[in-house]
């Protein structure tokens, strides 16, 4: 029997976990390990994926990949170990009088003045953000990890200078499986922090301990935070902090991160271990009890064979170990061994695997899973269940239930959208406007007054006050935008969006994060761009950025706007409607393409946590929202500053690099000229057309602003309502605006940028001729 076979509400325990290579080990991180216990909690409303409880926390998986995992159903769910074995305790590094940590005399002290990094290593949701803000305060820094758009955010520990905490990404586990993963491993492994802050979700302890065991084998000074004890408390369930240092071998800390309890014991422990260099006392987590000792004997085998191997590739022995033993290419190629020696591992490997009955990567999950069930027995006293899961439920059975789901979806997309679009964006929007608007008139008067040169004067207010200007006119409605994201992301909503949406993305190749950014689109691509950085694929990612520009954009209403009026009087609503399905259309048809080429190979698989709503922290969004802004801000500065300088030198001179105020006589229409036979066959051969479309590079918005001055309010004689529609048409998919494909460089290159505006214009020229052709 395998798990898509469950039917709902029942329980089993896994026997055998099919499926290869990374997405096999990543199952096996998540918990799905052979002899853990399932119950299947819900379907999707599509009837796919599914929603599995196993180790205390809620998983959804793909019926295909449930259907790899074979499993016996059970009537009742119980403890794995009956009988506790018992661990040896040891006494964690900085272990002093009644467990706290002691100021030393002695020992190798880190000589003055040595920077103190820190790696917050933690899954996801267990609040490292939330830590983190606790920690820096304002005072950070954010950029990416060198060669890849992933989030880096690093800063001082508040009133602690020389000391500096980095922000790795959320992981469950070191295995090279996302590219989140490899970056956190690589932080460690060659950035060499001097202590790792290894955040735990006390209330999901099983399952995020699993990644504290690599920690642990990484050899580096580390201390456990475990976080949400409020809630642990609020439910009754306590830990014997005391029992587990003992168990673990390294500083445990108590906190509550959103209520900031135990942050300063934390971080005194923090500095002490960094600055005196105590590493974890405990590594050896194989029992000899344990499948008659054959994974204990196993790993124990390898350790001696790659000893020298491990310590001249700098790898931690015990890590580089286990990870082999998993099957890990990247560690296997460090390692550098010779065939004999490989040849003795395969064998103590094959060895295990046959005494043991499980799979080289199973038999070391299994190892790992084993002793933290061990650790739980002794040192945790779980809640029954917890008011947060039980609300969690509640909640669920309205935003992801069979018939609500969709409409709730809708509905709560549709407020976020008005609220940002109509109401609190635009009253923003105007406020700035008429800040930028009286700065603008300053500028203006001071320069006339210190009568500066005219053309000076007209690139700073022509040029770069109407191009900057419209570009940061656009701050508000991001910052309101991606203000109600990040309370849907920080509840725990989206990651239900991603379930229920899941079975539909996957027919174009992508999986249900995708859904967030591509709804985004309908509003702006500069925010849809920059919210994909929380999809956990690149593959995914790079697709989902190229499919946003299909969206719709709000910028391109004003363009369908004038011309339904000017041609379709009374057709508007018809017609919007049309424009915008065709985006869609063309879009899926493009995802068809790229799925067979550019993306080829599997689409993610959806291995997702469904963490419990959980109120988001004001200090968490605002901290957001302000990185966003500046994020946003500097790319204003930097290429649109550019952008609009050339375009504005393009309107204003001539070819003889003479100011002109006839714009038919400027490089711009001179430039539109050579592309006015391209524009042609679709009948918008009229170089003010051409014009007007090159302005919509700026902002689609001014395609409209541009046609109105060049046709002086006559536009009419110039089209007929087949061109107009061609014209909406082709601006519907033609190349994304200057700020989109910044956003767009930044996260893809330039190589894709490029291509990208090249390949839109083509297909908009392609769709739009067919347009004519149809539409007569
Ligand atoms: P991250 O995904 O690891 O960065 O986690 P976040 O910092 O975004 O936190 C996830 C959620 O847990 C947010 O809604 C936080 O407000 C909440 N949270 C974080 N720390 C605590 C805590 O100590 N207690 C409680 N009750 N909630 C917390
Ligand atoms: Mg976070």
């Amino acid at each position: 029997m395998n798990l898509k076979e469950l039917s709902l509400g029942k329980s089993a325990v896994i026997t055998k976990v099919g499926g290869e290579g990374a997405l096999r080990q990543h199952f096996l991180d998540m918990g799905v390990i052979p002899g853990a216990e399932v119950t299947v909690v819900k379907y999707a409303p599509m009837g796919d994926p599914v929603e599995l409880q196993i180790h205390g926390y809620e998983l959804t998986l793909r019926l295909s990949d449930a259907e790899k995992i074979e499993i016996a159903e059970i009537q009742d769910r119980k403890n794995k170990h009956e009988r506790i074995t018992k661990i040896d305790s040891s006494e964690h590094p900085g272990l002093g009088e009644d467990g706290k940590y002691h100021a030393k005399t002695d020992g190798e002290e880190l000589p003055e003045g040595t920077l103190l990094t820190f790696a917050l290593v933690g899954n996801q949701n267990s609040g490292k953000t939330t830590l983190f803000n606790k920690l820096t305060g304002a005072n950070q820094h954010v950029g990416n990890f060198p060669g890849v758009t992933v989030d880096r955010k690093d800063g001082p520990i508040i009133n602690f200078p020389g000391t500096l905490v980095t922000d790795l990404p959320g992981i469950y586990s070191m295995s090279p499986y996302s590219s989140e993963e490899l970056v956190s491993r690589n932080f460690v492994l060659s950035e060499k922090p001097k202590a790792i802050i290894n955040i735990v979700d006390a209330t999901n302890i099983e399952r995020n301990l699993y990644l504290t065991m690599q920690l642990l084998e990484m050899d580096v000074p580390m201390v456990v935070a475990l976080n949400m004890m409020d809630e642990v408390r609020g439910n009754h369930g306590s830990i014997d902090i005391n029992r587990m240092e003992a168990l673990l071998g390294v500083p445990v800390v108590p906190i509550s991160a959103a209520k900031n309890e135990g942050v300063a014991e934390l971080i005194r422990h923090a500095v002490h271990i960094a600055k005196y260099q105590e590493k974890p006392v405990k590594q050896d987590f194989c029992q000899k009890e344990d499948h008659g000792g054959a994974i204990h004997r196993a790993i124990h085998a390898v350790e001696s064979t790659i000893e020298d191997h491990a310590e001249k590739a700098g790898l931690p022995l015990r890590f580089a170990t286990t990870k082999l033993m998993e099957g890990d290419g990247i560690i296997a190629a460090s390692l550098n061994l010779d065939d004999n020696e490989k040849d003795m591992i395969e064998h103590a490997i094959v060895q295990m695997e046959n005494e043991s009955g499980m799979d080289r990567s199973a038999a070391i999950a299994d190892m790992r899973y084993d002793f933290i069930e061990r650790v739980c027995e002794q040192s945790v006293v779980k809640p029954a269940e917890s008011k947060e899961r039980i609300r969690s439920e509640k909640i669920d059975s309205v935003l992801t239930g069979k018939w609500t789901a969709i409409p709730f979806f809708i509905i709560i997309m549709a407020i976020t959208f008005l609220l940002t679009f109509n109401v609190i964006g635009p009253f923003l929007q105007d406020i700035l406007a008429s800040g930028i608007d009286m700065l603008k008139e300053a500028v203006e008067a001071w320069m006339i007054r210190a009568e500066v040169n005219q053309v000076i004067q007209g690139l700073v207010i022509d040029g770069i006050f109407e191009g900057v200007g419209s570009v940061v006119s656009f701050l508000p409605i991001v910052v309101t935008l991606f203000f109600f994201l990040s309370i849907m992301e920080d509840s725990g909503y989206i990651a239900r969006v991603a379930f229920f949406m899941d079975k539909l993305l996957r027919r174009i190749g992508l999986s249900g994060r995708s859904i967030v950014p591509l709804l985004i689109g309908f509003g702006c691509t500069v925010p849809a761009v920059m919210s994909t950085r929380t999809l956990p694929s690149r593959r995914d990612r790079r697709m989902t950025i190229l499919l946003t520009p299909f969206m719709s954009c709000t910028a391109k209403v004003p363009i369908y706007a004038f011309f339904v009026n000017a041609f379709f009087p009374g057709r508007g609503g018809f017609i919007m409607t049309g424009l915008y399905i065709l985006g869609i259309l063309v879009g899926i048809l493009v995802a068809h393409v790229y799925k067979n080429t550019l993306f080829k190979g599997e689409a993610v698989p959806f291995v997702m946590e469904l963490p419990n709503y959980r109120m988001p922290g004001a200090k968490n969004v605002l901290q957001l929202l302000w990185e966003k802004a500046k994020d946003f801000l500097t790319k204003a500065f930097s290429i649109i500053f550019l952008a609009t300088i050339v375009v504005w030198f393009l309107q204003s001179f001539d070819t003889h690099l003479n100011l002109t105020a006839d714009s038919s006589k400027s490089i711009m229409a001179v430039f539109a000229g050579v592309l006015v036979p391209f524009f042609k066959p679709l009948g918008l051969g009229d170089w003010r057309v051409v014009t007007s479309l090159i302005s919509g590079f700026i902002a689609k918005e001014s395609v409209v602003s541009t046609m109105e001055i060049l046709f002086a309010g006559n536009i009419a004689t110039a089209l007929t309502t087949a061109t107009a529609a061609t014209l909406m048409v082709f601006s519907l998919l033609y190349t994304p605006c200057v700020a989109a494909v910044a956003a767009i460089k930044r996260e893809l290159g330039m190589k894709y940028a490029l291509c990208l505006v090249l390949w839109q214009c083509a297909l908009a020229w392609i769709v739009a001729f067919a347009t004519r052709l149809i539409v007569r």
